[in-house]
């Protein structure tokens, strides 16, 4: 039987090849293919008088970021309900509390009006995540953030080669922190990156990222070592290793052609599936995008049967996400009924740059079959 995975990475002899020329130079940590990678996204995202970070995951990112910002015990960050919960860790990790937010019904991403509701005299920064590669809406989080004077990391784990306005996610804004797990629109194995115009953070995080040793980064880019060295902060272990940037460049050479991938699936997806009672789309236009997951809603309480239809067809799906607000350890006193109602409904389709055409015809007349059989 057809065998369809949710999601996977995409890799061949190119990364194989990058991976053991690391392993012949005998060193394995961070060192100048790091550098490198930083400035291959720089180039890459067309980044002008900004700099990029890399960490070893899109977590240690958001953690980073909210660290250098000062932010900790006592402080609050807003963030969407509907995120991974590395979201929600990054943000208790340095002590913070996550202030869950609701999300807009048209598009799932954090709703301004709830989020300036739940501000107080503790919140130091908003924390919007670009679900399901989708940048729009930033105009009035900055509003908001501007008028409460408050900084915003953006989550844009998903979004790494999406387009805002006519440039790259990352080429505007305060943070923009971005993954590249295993499953991610581009892989470095495990990593991540933090683009910031703020010059005196990046100096921060290039310092904390490897246990707060001054300007190791710099010394370790040209194969040398600090040994007499001061700490002046709080660091931790999150560089990314050399292995690491060696698979990240390569993919980021074929990042154009995986988005080209990406985008036709999607919209054959779209197009197949427009006229199907009981599943609404999420995105009915992707020019803009790279997407990360294909989410569809699925209404009256049809989710649970066609999880199992598919399943049993050999197509897996997957649910980006549930509330996080709901969860022991983040649970809030309030409600937020547009997240609570959507994470019931919404439904990961297969999207992975390995997929063809065939492969989406093949799910969606399972999905239809689901539905003749189920009304
Ligand atoms: C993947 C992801 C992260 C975390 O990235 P890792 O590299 O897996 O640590 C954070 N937020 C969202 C929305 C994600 O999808």
């Amino acid at each position: 039987m057809k065998q369809i995975r949710l999601s996977k990475c995409s890799t061949n002899e190119e990364e194989k090849k990058a991976v053991c020329k690391i392993l012949d130079n005998e060193y394995l940590g961070m060192g100048p293919e790091v550098v490198k990678f930083e400035e291959d996204i720089k180039q890459f995202l067309e980044l002008k008088d900004r700099e990029v970070v890399c960490v070893n995951s899109g977590t240690s990112a958001l953690q980073l970021a909210l660290s250098v910002l000062g932010i900790g015990y006592d402080d609050e960050v807003l963030v969407p309900s509907l995120t991974f919960v590395a979201s929600y860790q990054a943000i208790s990790a340095v002590g913070a509390k996550p202030i869950s937010c609701d999300v807009k019904d048209e598009n799932l991403l954090m709703d301004s009006a709830d989020v300036e509701k739940r501000i107080t005299s503790k919140t130091k920064a908003i924390m919007p995540v670009h679900y399901a590669s989708n940048p729009d809406g930033m105009e009035e989080i900055y509003k908001i953030a501007k008028k409460y004077n408050l900084r915003v990391v953006e989550d844009a784990a998903h979004s790494f080669g999406s387009i805002v306005g006519k440039n790259y996610v990352g080429s505007k804004g305060d943070i923009i922190c971005f993954s590249f797990d295993g499953i991610k629109n581009i892989t470095s194995g495990e990593g991540g990156a933090i683009i910031t115009s703020d010059l005196d953070l990046v100096d921060k995080m290039r310092d904390s990222r490897l246990l707060g040793v001054i300007k190791d980064s710099d010394k370790r880019a040209s194969g040398k070592r600090s040994w007499n060295f001061d700490v002046t902060t709080q660091g931790y272990r999150f560089h990314m290793s050399d292995i690491m940037a060696a698979i990240g460049r390569v993919q980021l050479k074929k990042l154009p052609d995986f988005a080209k991938k990406r985008k036709n699936l999607c919209t054959h997806y779209n197009h197949k599936l427009t006229n199907i009672q009981n599943i609404q789309l999420l995105l009915k236009s992707v020019n803009d995008v790279c997407p990360h997951i294909f989410v569809i809603r699925v209404r009256n309480n049809h989710r649970k049967g066609l999880i199992k239809y598919l399943n049993d067809k050999g197509i897996q799906t997957g649910i980006h996400y549930n509330a996080n607000h709901l969860l022991t350890y983040y649970k809030t006193n309030y409600q937020l009924p547009i997240t609570e109602k959507a994470s019931k409904e919404i439904l990961t389709l297969p999207l992975h740059v390995d997929m063809d055409i065939e492969d989406v015809d093949y799910i969606v007349t399972k999905i239809e079959e689901y539905f003749e059989k189920n009304i």
